[in-house]
C-alpha cells in the first residue's frame, strides 16, 4: 500500500499524539493526570449553548452557506474585531473556519510556495512547524528574546513570512505594542507577510492585548490575524476559529477551503458568532490566575526548575536543564512512573523545558499531579 512521501515525512503532531496516548490509557482503565495539553474544565459560555440550542429547536432546514461562512456571521465577527482589536474591516475579509488549526494550514497554503521560509519563534506551537512540513515550506526558528527590538530583528534572517504567537504559547508572553511596532517596520523594509495568531487574546493576566493588525496597514503588508474560540471560550471540542485577511487571501483560503470541508458546520457558525460576542470570561481568568500562582509558588521551592510566572495562557513553561536535556525520556519516565503526561520541549524546539497545561482537572488533582512531577524530578536530582 503507497503512503505518499509528503506524509511518510511528516509526523502526527506531538501535541495530539501524547493526548491521545493519554486517551487510549483512560480507556483502558490506567489513571492518568494530563497536563499535556490545555482542556479547559469550563464549559463554553452561557450565550453559546443558549444560542446552539435555539438553532437547534428552530432548525428546519440547515444549508450550506457560502464556503467563507454566512454573511451575517462575518458581518458580526466584523464588529467583534471593530470592537476589541481596534480593526476595521468588510465580510469579504474574513472567512470561518474549523478552528484555529485549519486557518493557518490555509494561511500559509495561499501565502507560500513549497521551499519558502517561515520564521517561527522558538519555543513554537508545534503545529507550526508540523505545517509547515506538510507544505515542503522552511521553518527558520528563532529563539524568543525577553524583547523584541529593532536589533534583534535586524540580525534575523529575512523569511517570505512570519508567525506571530500574540499571547504566546507557551511562555504566556504579551507583546507590547512597541515590539509590534518594531515588527511592523521591519516586515515593512523586508517584504515579509505576517501571520499573527491570537488565539489566546482574552487570556491576559494583566498586560493589554494589542491586534498587530490595528497597528498596521494589514491590506498592503499581506497580514492574516487568526483567532480561535478554544482557549479564549473555553470552547476546544467547538472547532471553532475564524481568519481576517485581505479579500484576495481570503479568496485564495476559499479556494481550498471549498474542496476540503466547505463551510464550517452551520451549527459551529451559530457558536463562532456567539463565543466572539461573549467578551472576555473574568470568571475563568480569575481562576486560571489562581491556579498559576498556586503552581507556580509549589515550583519556585524546587532547586532543579526555573519557572517564571507567565503573563497570559494556560501553560507553564520550565527550564529542568539542571537534571534533564533528554526532555522527551523525561516526559516517558514520567508518564510511566508517576502517570502524568506533560509536553517535553523538544516538541515546542526547546529540549530541557517542559510544558505543563494546568487548566484542565479540579485543584485537588492538579496539585496531586505537580506533587508527582516534583517527586519524580526530585528522584532524577538524586541520581546525578
Ligand atoms: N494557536 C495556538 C498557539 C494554540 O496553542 C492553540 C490551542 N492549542 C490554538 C491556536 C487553537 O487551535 P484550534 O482553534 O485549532 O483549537
Amino acid at each position: 500500500m503507497k503512503i505518499s512521501q509528503r506524509i511518510a515525512q511528516s509526523r502526527p503532531l506531538a501535541t495530539t499524539a501524547m493526548h491521545g496516548r493519554v486517551e487510549t490509557m483512560r480507556n483502558a482503565g490506567q489513571e492518568v493526570i494530563d497536563f499535556s495539553i490545555a482542556i479547559s474544565h469550563f464549559p463554553a459560555p452561557a450565550t453559546v449553548i443558549d444560542a446552539v440550542a435555539a438553532a437547534v429547536d428552530n432548525v428546519r432546514t440547515m444549508p450550506y452557506t457560502s464556503v467563507v461562512g454566512a454573511l451575517d456571521v462575518r458581518e458580526r465577527l466584523c464588529a467583534k474585531l471593530r470592537r476589541e482589536n481596534g480593526v476595521a474591516a468588510a465580510p469579504d475579509e474574513v472567512i470561518v473556519t474549523n478552528g484555529a488549526k485549519q486557518a493557518l494550514y490555509q494561511a500559509l497554503y495561499a501565502m507560500s510556495d513549497p521551499g519558502d521560509s517561515v520564521l517561527i519563534f522558538r519555543p513554537h506551537w508545534p503545529a507550526y512547524v508540523a505545517t509547515c512540513q506538510l507544505l515542503g515550506l522552511r521553518p527558520v526558528l528563532v529563539d524568543l528574546p525577553d524583547a523584541i527590538t529593532p536589533a534583534f530583528l535586524a540580525a534575523c534572517e529575512p523569511a517570505r513570512i512570519v508567525i506571530i504567537n500574540n499571547p504566546h504559547n507557551p511562555t504566556g508572553k504579551v507583546y507590547t505594542r512597541a515590539e509590534l511596532e518594531h515588527i511592523r517596520d521591519w516586515v515593512g523594509s523586508t517584504g515579509a507577510q505576517v501571520i499573527v495568531d491570537e488565539s489566546y487574546e482574552h487570556l491576559s493576566f494583566g498586560p493589554a492585548h494589542t491586534s498587530f493588525a490595528a497597528l498596521c496597514d494589514w491590506r498592503q503588508i499581506g497580514v492574516v490575524s487568526i483567532f480561535s474560540a478554544s482557549q479564549s471560550y473555553a470552547m476546544m471540542g467547538w472547532r471553532v476559529g475564524f481568519a481576517l485577511a485581505p479579500a484576495a487571501l481570503v479568496g485564495a483560503m476559499q479556494t481550498l477551503q471549498g474542496p476540503i470541508t466547505a463551510a464550517a458546520s452551520h451549527l459551529a457558525q451559530v457558536a463562532t458568532v456567539a463565543a466572539f460576542e461573549a467578551g472576555v470570561q473574568r470568571h475563568m481568568i480569575d481562576d486560571y490566575r489562581e491556579r498559576r500562582d498556586m503552581v507556580v509558588r509549589r515550583f519556585s521551592e524546587v532547586p532543579w526548575i526555573v519557572m517564571d510566572k507567565p503573563d497570559s495562557g494556560p501553560y507553564l513553561w520550565g527550564d529542568v536543564r539542571a537534571i534533564s536535556d533528554d526532555t522527551v525520556g523525561f516526559s516517558e519516565a514520567l508518564i510511566e512512573q508517576e502517570s502524568v503526561a506533560i509536553m517535553p520541549g523538544d516538541a515546542l524546539g526547546m529540549p530541557g523545558y517542559i510544558r505543563i497545561g494546568y487548566i484542565s482537572d479540579d485543584i485537588a488533582t492538579l496539585m496531586e499531579g505537580v506533587r508527582r512531577v516534583i517527586a519524580f524530578g526530585d528522584r532524577l536530582a538524586a541520581q546525578r
